[in-house]
This record gives structure tokens, sequence and C-alpha cells, in this order.
């Protein structure tokens, strides 16, 4: 039976189901989920994320969270994090380039939260030197100072969508018909954490909320308000949420999202201004929201293009120019993907990043 027939059924007996039911049944049902079954990275994948691109992201991510680690006065021992790893190239790659930082690594525990059983055996394979611990949430993370980084993790967590309606709100609903999946609107609904947005939204328009990023949000806070560290979270969103973002893509290409439910990546963009409201409301300070090209142009993602480039061959050269024109660039993942980092109150500010 395959998870649409699983869902259709569902529905036809339960009722309509939300948006973050179907998002979170898509992609992490036990048996048949996007990210329970597969690997989905990389140009044979789905989709492909910067640390897929060049060694270059998780360097500077890497470098990045080690000097924030000696600003704080290098604290022994802490959690050296990672939100959704992938495949673990990002953390390899930050762990490499932080080598020569003395007592980084003896102080580090290295911690990897991730739901994909598929994706924890790649991580094993690249970080087993490490010895990495991996949990299902972070709640679970330990009480002491924190430094992590979660790159494209939050667009994968399930949103709710609703739809102003005079002076209130519609959810969008899945529900069914003849067998098939249709998306519809359920009867209207007040939700107080919406009230800030009746100002800024008229008749028609979409807001999502996404609990499941706040409860982690605070989480992470009250880590790093409490014992010290940062987090870096990058992925592609805006400050304020406003339009359908919900997204399907499957063999680099969008697809319908309702047709053929846990085959392909779900995503929607990350609301950054719910992010830094919930650290805000734990306690934490947050940067300034910052598009991904500055962020990793103030870095010196040039000069360590160019010392990779060295001595290499014309091909090679091409490649490395190509891919941090990829990662930086206005048209390509410079702007649409955003950088907001988490410290304490008092604490430095993260390098790259700006008040
Ligand atoms: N950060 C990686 C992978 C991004 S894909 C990179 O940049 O390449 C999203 C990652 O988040 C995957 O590892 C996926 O399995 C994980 N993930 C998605 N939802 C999750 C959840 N609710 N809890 C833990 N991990 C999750």
């Amino acid at each position: 039976m395959t998870l649409k027939s699983r869902t259709v059924a569902r529905i036809h007996q339960d009722g309509p189901i939300t948006v973050a039911d179907f998002m979170a049944t898509c992609l992490l049902h036990p048996t048949h989920g996007y990210y329970t079954t597969r690997d989905p990275l990389g140009a044979g994948g789905d989709f492909t994320t910067a640390p897929e691109i060049s060694q270059m992201f998780g360097e500077l991510i890497g470098l990045c969270l080690a000097q924030s680690w000696l600003d704080q006065g290098a604290p022994t021992p802490f959690t050296l994090a990672e939100l959704g790893p992938g495949r673990g190239t990002l953390m390899a790659d930050a762990l490499r380039a932080t080598k020569a930082v003395p007592g980084f690594h003896a102080a580090a525990r290295l911690t990897l939260i991730e739901a994909s059983p598929v994706l924890r055996r790649a991580q094993s394979e690249r970080l087993s030197n490490h010895a990495p611990l991996w949990l299902d949430t972070c709640a679970e993370l330990p009480d002491q100072p924190l430094y992590l980084i979660a790159n494209e993790f939050f667009d994968a967590l399930p949103i709710r969508q609703f739809q102003r309606d005079g002076v209130g709100w519609r959810e969008r609903h899945v529900g069914q018909s003849d067998g098939h999946l249709r998306f519809g609107l359920g009867p209207p609904v007040m939700p107080a954490t919406l009230s800030h947005r009746l100002d800024d939204t008229k008749d028609g328009d979409l807001v999502e909320t996404c609990a499941p990023a706040q409860g982690i949000i605070t989480e992470l806070a009250r880590r790093i308000a409490g014992f010290g560290g940062a987090a870096l979270l990058v992925d592609y969103g805006d400050w304020r949420s406003l339009g359908d973002t919900l997204q399907a893509v499957k063999g680099h290409r969008p697809v319908d999202i309702l047709s053929d439910p846990g085959q392909a990546d779900l995503t929607a963009h990350v609301d950054f201004e719910a992010l830094a409201m919930a650290a805000k409301a734990a306690g934490c300070g947050h940067s300034r929201l910052t598009p991904q090209g500055v962020f990793l142009d103030r870095l010196g993602i040039a000069t360590r293009a160019q010392a990779l480039a060295k001595g290499q061959t014309p091909e090679v050269q091409a490649a490395i120019t190509s891919a941090q024109q990829r990662l930086t660039e206005p048209d390509k993942m410079g702007i649409l993907f955003k950088v907001l980092g988490l410290n304490p109150v008092q604490g430095p500010l993260l390098p790259g990043l700006t008040p």
C-alpha cells in the first residue's frame, strides 16, 4: 500500500488533515517517509545543498563557530551540534578546518540531531573519528555551552497555513475526493498566535506558522542564554512569512505537492522573525538577518577559494570559482538563503554577523 492510498484512506475515515500533518507524514512516516527511506542529496538525488556544492561552506562555518568559542573564553566541555546533518559533509569540513584551533576538538562533544536512519548511517561513515552522539530531539541536549549549526533544517519542519478571511482565518487542509488528495479550507478560526498578523494582511492572504521550529529554538536559546554558546541558522526564507511557500521537489525539479506523497522533498520558507522572537523570549540575543552571500564574503570565501585554486588545473580552478559564485551571488543562493545567529545577550556576536 502506497503512502498516498494510506493517506486517502485515513482522510476518508477521519476527515481532512492539516498541512503540517500532511508534511510530517510525507517526510517522516516510519516506513514510507521521504527522509526515512532515502538519501535525497546530491546530483543523483532530488536537491543539492551548500555543503554538497563546496567544502568552503562547512570550513567557514566551522571556523566561525570556533572563533565564537574562543571569543567566549573557550568553555570546556561544550556541545558541538548540528541539526539535520544530511550526509555529514558540512560537519566533516568544519572539523577538518578547525583541527588547528587549540583545544577546540578536545573540548567538543559532537552531537547530531537526525531523524533519518539512512542519513544517520551516512553521518556515521563520515564522522566516526569524532564518536558522534545521535539524539532525536533538541530537548535531549545537555545543559552545557552549545555551539550549533543548522543548514536547510528548519525548512523541512511541518508548517500550518492560514488564509485570511475577514477578521479571522481559515486553515488550509488536505482532504480527499475520488481517491485523490485535494487542498481545502477549514472553518473560520482566530488563533492567538496570528493576532499580530491582522494588521499587515488582507482578505485572501496566506500566512504560515511552524510550531516545531519555535519549540526547537526555545531549547537552543535556553542553553545558549544559560551556559554560553552560539547557533548559526542558515535557510531560505525571509524576516516574515507571507504567501504560500510550500513546495515539492523531485529530481531537482518542482513537482505537484499532493500527487505522490513521500516520493518528493517537501519544504517551506523559514519565517526568521518567528525564530528570532522565540530566541528573545527565551532570553537569548540574535543577529540581524544576513544574506548568505554577504555572510560568506565577510568570512573570507574569496581568499579561501584562491587558496584552494592555487596550483590546480584550469578545470578545477573554474569549478572552485563556479561554486563560490553559486553560494554567494545574488541571483543564485546569495540572497534567497539567509543566516540568523543566536548568541548570549551580553556575549560577542558571531563573526560575519551584525546586531
Ligand atoms: N544540513 C544538510 C541536510 C539538509 S536536508 C545539508 O545542508 O546538506 C534536511 C536534514 O534534516 C536531513 O538530514 C533530514 O533527515 C533532517 N531532518 C528533517 N526533519 C527532521 C526532524 N524533524 N528531526 C531531525 N532531523 C530532521
